[in-house]
């Protein structure tokens, strides 16, 4: 077996007016990220991890946010994408680790869904996908509300050919 790990790192400015999507779920808030797609700061960086483990570059490569193709996209056709891609490249996931850190909402009664919603994009099981939740600290952008984050990790094999 070959293994490959991948990291995943974004950031999306709040506002009001916006949905606020994380992992294709959409949450009920006064606040939302601002983006040229939904802005799913989750998928964003579920994506750079998937694309990261195999060697595939960037999100900002395969889909440029001056692409009007992508405004106002729903993030899960990224996540597909980047599923397809590596495994056409016969690499399988193993799990997923995310952190979102966000000072609002409190998200600890959306982690199920989104594990859920986790799990049919990627075609894993929920066991083998953790979504952790933090807040900002009150401290720097996040901590004032004005931007939330994501970071994710993932874990890729496959048969040595
Ligand atoms: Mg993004």
């Amino acid at each position: 077996m070959e293994f490959r790990i991948g990291l995943g790192h974004d950031t999306h400015r709040l506002a009001p007016g916006r949905p606020l999507v994380l992992g294709n779920v959409t949450i009920p808030h006064d606040v939302g990220a601002v983006g040229h797609s939904d802005a799913d700061v989750l998928l964003h960086a579920l994506v750079d991890a998937l694309l990261g483990a195999a060697g595939l570059g960037d999100i900002g490569e395969w889909f440029p946010n001056t692409d009007p193709r992508w405004a106002g996209a729903d993030s899960a056709l990224f996540v597909a994408h980047a599923v397809e891609s590596i495994a056409r490249r016969d690499w399988q996931i193993v799990n997923l680790d995310c952190t979102i850190t966000a000072e609002k909402p409190k998200l600890t009664p959306w982690k199920p869904a989104i594990r859920k919603r986790l799990s049919e994009l990627l075609g894993i099981p929920e066991e083998n996908i953790n979504v952790k939740a933090k807040s900002g600290e009150a401290v720097g952008p996040v901590g004032r509300g004005e931007a939330i984050e994501a970071d994710a990790i993932v874990l890729l094999r496959r048969e040595r050919a």
